[in-house]
């Protein structure tokens, strides 16, 4: 057993009892005097910081990345300048639409936030485990979820506000059938693949850009649950993937997975039949095949879960010198909205917070705030340009400039796209199994959703693949005549 030391007050004075109030005699009231007790009662109130809006549920560990493979032509970031270079990183998975108290085996996409403390600052992946999204402008996003969150009247989550929305936006298909599929509910967090999602870039010394989608493949093999089985364990263990992840970690049993690039020179973006920044698309294997880089390992988990993992921040907009953005819509949007949220949940000093601050110094003019809990910069000079040898930018860190054309608008971004294409080729690479549990799970979502919204969507699933509409059509008891 350790040594115990002396409990104190926050401001270090030594507590001489922790069982019993200041009382007025041993029945009289509690005296306003009692500081301690007034104290730990005021903190207690305030132990909650607002759980994130989306992703609220999550689990975190650390771990480390090492470049296995040369990308140096297409990047000058530091960490991938030689293979076998390495860096510690902070990864959090989570789910989308429930609350912190949650189950973890829910059917929603997984958040897969890799946070990458590099010699060069910090790279942040905030991917989901599919490689798509439900919708490809951001203007459509709190639209959304509020249609996967809670109906304002009932207070509960409600099937007809979210087929509504998705079969009014067909764009959601491709994601709904990854969703809908076995893939859907992760049998753990170690046995799915992760994927930035957009399209980012890279860029190396000479100024030549290259566009680029990461994938995060599972060295444990892709492996999932039954709608039945998740059932089942969010009636048991709501903490199921938190629980199975810290506890692989504890006992050693490191996850791994392979990451991966498709690099795409940025001239091909012009022509490349598929819009390249369109998130609800993937870029066939064919067109660009996969390359190795390196390898993902988590094998540490946090001290303190609150500090570690509820405050973790992630920006897609941290990107070191040699990696990029991308033109795709709701990219542009998230390098806005994280930061935002995070300023909101947490407080405008949060990058300076252990698990959020790079392992290199940070120099910047950003001063004051909110619970500034550092040096705030002590009195080194607060402005720039200053004469007084402050932090200067340096052209080196400058991003290509990028060709971009056309008038500024608000350009309909549904007209002449092809949402059914890539929905289709998914389903038809499902085996027959994989196919009966996609159809078994649409159905089982869409009861007692209004007929007009069911044949709404059943027509998407149709143009898809016949045999796609067809099967959720007659599981629903629904003709199809009323979908062709
Ligand atoms: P490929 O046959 O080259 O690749 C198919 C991909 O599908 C593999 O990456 C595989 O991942 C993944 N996959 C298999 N089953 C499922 C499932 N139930 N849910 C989600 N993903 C699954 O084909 P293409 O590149 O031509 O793409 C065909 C379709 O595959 C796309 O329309 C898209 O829906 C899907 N897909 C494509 C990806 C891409 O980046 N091109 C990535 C993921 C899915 P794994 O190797 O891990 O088994």
């Amino acid at each position: 057993m350790s040594k115990a030391t002396t409990m104190t007050t926050a401001a270090g004075n030594g507590i001489g009892d922790n069982q019993n109030s200041l009382t007025a005699g041993p029945r009289g009231p509690v005296l306003m005097a009692d500081y301690q007790l007034m104290e730990k009662m005021a903190h207690f109130n305030r132990e909650r910081v607002p759980e994130r809006v989306v992703h609220a549920k999550g689990a975190g560990a650390y771990g480390k990345f090492t470049v296995t493979h040369d990308i140096s032509k297409y990047t000058c970031a530091q960490i991938f300048s030689k293979v076998g270079n390495s860096c510690e990183t902070f990864a959090r998975f989570s789910t989308v639409a429930g609350e912190l108290g949650s189950p973890d085996t829910a059917r929603d996409p997984r958040g897969f936030a890799v946070k990458f403390y590099t010699a060069d600052g910090n790279w942040d992946m905030v991917g989901n485990n599919t490689p798509v999204f439900f919708i490809r402008d951001a203007l459509k996003f709190s639209d959304f979820i509020h249609s996967q969150k809670r109906d304002p009247r009932s207070g509960m989550r409600d099937a007809t506000m979210q087929w509504d929305f998705w079969s009014l936006s067909p764009e959601s298909l491709h994601q709904i059938t990854t969703l809908f599929s076995d893939r859907g509910i992760p049998k753990t967090l170690r046995h799915m693949n992760g994927y930035g999602s957009h399209t980012f870039s890279l860029w190396n010394a000479k100024g030549e850009r290259y566009w680029v989608k990461w994938h995060f493949k599972t060295m444990q093999g892709n492996k999932t649950l039954t709608q039945a089985e998740a059932n089942k364990i969010a009636g048991e263990d709501l903490d199921h993937h938190r629980r199975d992840l810290f506890t692989a970690i504890e006992n050693g049993d490191f996850p791994k997975w392979t990451v991966m690039v498709q690099i795409m020179p940025e001239r091909d973006a012009e022509t490349y039949a598929i819009h390249p920044f369109d998130v609800t698309k993937v870029w066939p294997h064919a067109d660009y095949p996969l390359q190795e880089v390196g390898v993902l390992e988590l094998n540490r988990n946090p001290q303190n879960y609150f500090a570690e993992v509820e405050q973790a921040a992630f920006e897609p907009g941290n990107l070191p010198r040699g990696m990029g953005a991308s033109p795709d819509k709701m990219l542009q949007a998230r390098i806005l909205s994280y930061p935002d949220a995070h300023r909101y949940r947490i407080g405008v000093n949060y990058a300076a917070l252990e698990v959020n601050k790079p392992r290199i110094p940070v120099q910047h003019y950003h001063r004051d705030g909110a619970t500034r809990f550092d040096g705030n910069s002590g009195s080194a000079v607060n402005y720039q340009p200053n004469s007084f040898g402050g932090p200067v930018d340096v052209a080196a860190y400058k991003e290509p400039p990028l060709r971009i054309s056309g008038d500024a608008d608000r350009y309909d971004h549904r007209a002449g796209n092809d949402d059914y294409q890539q929905a289709g080729a998914l389903y038809r690479l499902m085996s027959a199994e994989q196919k009966r549990q996609l159809i078994a799970n649409l159905v089982g979502a869409l009861q007692g959703v209004p007929e007009f919204i069911q044949v709404r969507q059943l027509k998407h699933f149709y143009q898809a693949d016949p045999a796609y509409g067809q099967g959720v059509a007659e599981g629903l008891g629904i003709a199809l005549n009323k979908v062709i």
